[in-house]
């Protein structure tokens, strides 16, 4: 991401009709029960979750793996409904698709396109009309850190590239929310350290609420605000726990090699193992 791109302004995200613009990004769970099959095949996978998360927040979801995380990013994008409790985005039912943009672990982008026909479709899909198609999708690339590379095809660039290109597509919805399900657990330590930099500057710069679901210790304390630890499967809200951490613009390095990161980090590491076990 250029430097430059510190002075600009950020695009406000544009709230759905009949919301009020600072709720819209808003995330409230009440009583969350999510099973999957019937009958005697039936599995609780998450619940109950009691949640309420304010507009422009960076949460971190931690928990071990088959705990829920995934469930209740899918339960918040709209993609499932609960079995049991209610799920609200802005004080209405999430519509998939509509309600906020998703990031992946693996990048799900088309291979066979340019970096610029994967945002292009997505900025179609998002109603963005084809004239203002073009300085959307600079903009874009410019937030991820991809310009230059729009000629290019998906096969062609990096994996931390790709992912890029994910966050871009997410991205240009303009929905105020932005969810993302272990988006770096597949790369390597230095590119994973600076996609979290900028995701970090990125959810201040466009005060999008985010959800960021990981199984790390280190980058939920390096990321959120705030870390909700879950218990085991069916995941229950083990810990809630604010980030008092400096925001804004930081120097990242420093940050990391803090004493207080140290001691976060520590306390979420140990709670995260307490609550597997548990
Ligand atoms: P996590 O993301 O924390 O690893 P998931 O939300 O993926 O956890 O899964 C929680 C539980 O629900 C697990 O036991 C998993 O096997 C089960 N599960 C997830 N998705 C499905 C599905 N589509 N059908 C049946 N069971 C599922
Ligand atoms: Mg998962």
């Amino acid at each position: 991401m250029s430097s430059s791109e510190a002075t600009r302004t950020a695009p406000t995200p544009a709230p759905r009709p009949g919301t009020d613009a600072r709720q819209a990004g808003s995330i409230r769970l009440d009583r969350v029960v999510h099973g999957y099959g019937r009958g005697g095949e039936a599995v609780t996978a998450v619940g109950p979750v009691d949640l309420t998360v304010p507009a422009g927040e960076f949460l971190v979801l931690v928990g071990a793996s088959g705990c829920g995380k995934s469930t209740l990013l899918r339960l918040i994008a709209g993609f499932e409904r609960p079995t049991g409790g209610s799920v609200r985005v802005g004080g209405a039912e999430p519509r998939p698709g509509a309600a906020a943009g998703v990031v992946f672990q693996t990048p799900r982008l088309f291979p066979w396109r340019t970096v610029r026909g994967n945002i292009d479709l997505a900025l179609r899909y998002a109603g963005v009309e084809r004239a203002r198609r073009a300085s959307r999708r600079a903009e874009l690339l410019a937030r991820v850190g991809l310009e230059g590379t729009e000629r290019r095809r998906v096969w062609e660039i990096s994996g931390g590239q790709q992912q890029r290109v994910a966050i871009a597509r997410a991205l240009a919805a303009e929905n105020p929310l932005l969810l993302l399900d272990e988006p770096f657990a597949a790369l390597d330590a230095l590119t994973r350290e600076r996609l979290q930099e900028d995701v970090r500057r990125m959810s201040e710069r466009t005060g999008r609420t985010t959800v960021f679901v990981t199984h790390s210790a280190d980058e939920a304390v390096f990321l959120g605000s705030r870390i909700i630890v879950l218990t085991r499967g069916p995941g229950t809200v083990a810990m809630d726990l604010p980030v008092p951490l400096p925001r804004g613009d930081v120097d990242a390095e420093a940050l990391r090699n803090s004493a207080e990161f140290a001691e976060l980090r520590a306390h979420v590491s140990h709670a995260v193992k307490t609550a597997a076990a548990a």
